[in-house]
């Protein structure tokens, strides 16, 4: 019979050694030193906005800075009553248990770990990688292309670059400001969705135990980079989103071209210009309104205010109505603002109507920025001086095939427009 092999030491498999069931805090996973909520949400928030919310983070890290003697005598009395939970999540230093951190609780360590006695206590990895959200792929942070995209199409034109200062400019300052203070008071836990800050897909809910929504501004609640959620990589959504933009900006251009450069057109009886060159315009106008409205979306504005603000980027840009996917208008047709024609008397309500140019009389329209032509009688040369602006440009009508309606693309520039005509009789013109 064989004898059995004696085991050698080296064969026997090593036993894990115990793990402690019971430590010190500062040897445990969960422990946390707290971090300044003013300073993370203030490094968080889009970078240009910054300086809109100056004063209100100013206030806030005062109050932040003064706030921290309260949190001694709060120990003392929780020890008394060995509740384990502060009021608000410590800042500045205060260490804390974070083991219930994404839920808005953090635990008070001497009373939760009191004589080491805190059954939740594991121990603490050594140089553990940090999981730190800007580097993880569940972080959805606000672009900076979002913002420029906007500020590039309603910047465009003066009167787009109007709108953004009176209105889009300061609607997105309160924005900012509204998300910081609410950050703050909330230690990174908002109840709408945050369009300037980040936010964190795996902790933000539509739902929580209220039943209300909450959203997780990662960088401020996961201050101490130890989140078990973290997975390396960036969010999709990112993409998705550089995608969209440059769909929508392709889709506007594209339509923008064919309105900028419409042919010459011979009207068929019975049909007016706006026949021919209102479908182009108002496209070019609505692709570029849905660029305003998606960004204006993806920075956390209200969707009652994104309509309101695309309605009117329609009405005092492009003088045009909204039209949403569905085909319908937004708003009614704005009304025309001015008139024009010779002297103030001779309306022009319709931009597609065509007036007959008299010789030696001037010509303004202070809304409309596009000037048709027709020539029907072409014998003798036709100069035209066409004001845009400060600007005065002279064109030979002669050159402009007869009897067909034709833009000058130069006209197109700052309002009003002024025609100064010397014409003969003959020659119509036509505002867009
Ligand atoms: S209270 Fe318990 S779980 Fe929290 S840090 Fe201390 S030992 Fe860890
Ligand atoms: S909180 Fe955690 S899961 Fe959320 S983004 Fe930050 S690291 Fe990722």
């Amino acid at each position: 019979m064989e004898p059995t092999p004696i085991q050698t030491p080296a064969a026997v498999p090593a036993q894990p050694a115990p793990r402690p069931r019971h430590g010190p805090c500062s040897a445990c996973e969960h422990f946390r030193r707290g971090t300044s909520v003013t300073g993370a949400t203030f490094a968080a928030l889009l970078d240009p906005l910054k300086p809109k919310v100056n004063e209100a983070h100013s206030e806030k890290t005062k109050e932040e800075r003064e706030g921290l003697d309260q949190y001694r005598p709060e120990v003392e009395l929780r020890l008394q009553d060995q509740f384990d939970e502060w009021s608000r999540r410590p800042v500045g230093q205060i260490v804390y248990c974070g083991l219930h951190e994404f839920e808005g609780r953090f635990h008070i360590t001497e009373v939760k770990n009191q004589d080491q006695r805190c059954d939740d206590f594991l121990p603490r990895q050594a140089n553990p990688e940090p999981h730190a959200c800007s580097t993880c792929v569940y972080n959805i942070a606000p672009l900076n292309e979002v913002l420029m995209t906007l500020d590039q199409t309603v910047g465009r034109t003066d009167r787009g670059r109007d709108l953004r200062e009176k209105e889009i400019q300061p609607a997105l300052n309160a924005q900012a400001e509204r998300e910081y203070r609410d950050c703050v008071e909330g230690g990174g836990f908002l109840r709408s969705q945050p369009g300037l800050l980040p936010r964190c897909e795996v902790y933000s809910t539509a739902s929580d135990e209220l039943g209300l929504p909450r959203y997780v501004v990662g960088p401020v609640v996961n201050g101490g980079a130890r989140c078990v959620a973290w997975e390396r990589g960036v969010s999709p959504t990112r993409a998705q989103t550089s995608e969209e933009l440059a769909r929508l900006r392709d889709e506007a251009r594209r339509t923008w071209e064919i309105s900028e450069h419409p042919p010459p057109v011979r009207l068929a009886p019975g049909e007016v210009l706006e026949d021919v060159f209102g479908p182009a315009h108002s496209a070019a106008g609505n692709d570029e309104a849905d660029i305003v409205e998606y960004c204006l979306t993806l920075l956390g504005l209200n969707a009652d205010y994104v309509s309101s603000i695309g309605i009117r980027f329609m009405q005092s840009v492009w003088y045009r109505p909204r039209v949403v996917d569905d085909g319908s208008a937004a708003a009614a047709s704005p009304a025309p603002t001015t008139a024009a024609g010779p002297g103030v008397g001779s309306a022009m309500a319709q931009p597609s109507q065509p007036f007959p140019l008299q010789p030696l009389v001037a010509y303004q329209h202070p809304t409309y920025h596009r000037v048709w032509f027709q020539v029907m009688v072409g014998e003798n040369e036709v100069t035209i001086a066409v004001h845009v602006g400060a600007a005065e440009v002279h064109f030979n009508l002669a050159a402009l095939p007869m009897r067909t309606w034709t833009q000058l693309r130069t006209t197109q520039g700052a309002l009003p427009i002024t025609i100064l005509s010397d014409a003969p009789s003959g020659v119509y013109a036509a505002w867009y």
